[in-house]
């Protein structure tokens, strides 16, 4: 349904900046906030389904969060497992940063 993909989208867009602008070299501090968010996120997001699938994914494939490219790199391979699920195209995640930090148009 259009609610859903919309709010996959700006889900997306928002989980991805957050990854761009995460630190290089985080804090102890500041990953685990990286992990609690994306804790109650996946417990909040309103799309039940998605959040079922999402908290299983994060119970298998535990975040990674000790630096920016780590991160952005378990995000990418987060979206790429909804991708497969809905028969989108995998995207390659040696270009999350160029994506989502350095950017380009989409
Ligand atoms: P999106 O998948 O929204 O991607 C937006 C942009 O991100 C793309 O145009 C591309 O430039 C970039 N991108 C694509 N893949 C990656 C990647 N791996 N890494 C970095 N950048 C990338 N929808 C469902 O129908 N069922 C579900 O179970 C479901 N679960 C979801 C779980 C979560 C946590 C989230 C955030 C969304 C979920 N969605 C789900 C929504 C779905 O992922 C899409 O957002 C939606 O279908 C719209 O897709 P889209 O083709 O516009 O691009």
């Amino acid at each position: 349904p259009a609610d859903v993909e919309a709010l996959g989208r700006s889900s997306w867009t928002l989980l991805h900046s957050i990854s761009a602008t995460y630190p290089v070299a985080p804090t102890a501090q500041e990953q685990s906030d990286v992990k609690s968010f994306l804790g109650l996120f996946g417990k909040l997001y309103p799309c039940w389904v998605c959040a079922e699938d999402f908290q299983e994914y994060m119970e298998r494939e535990k975040i990674k969060a000790s630096s920016r490219d780590e991160f952005g790199r378990w995000l990418c391979g987060a979206h790429n497992e909804v991708n497969r699920k809905l028969g989108k195209k995998e995207f390659d995640c040696n270009l999350w940063e160029e994506r989502w930090r350095t950017g380009w148009k989409d």
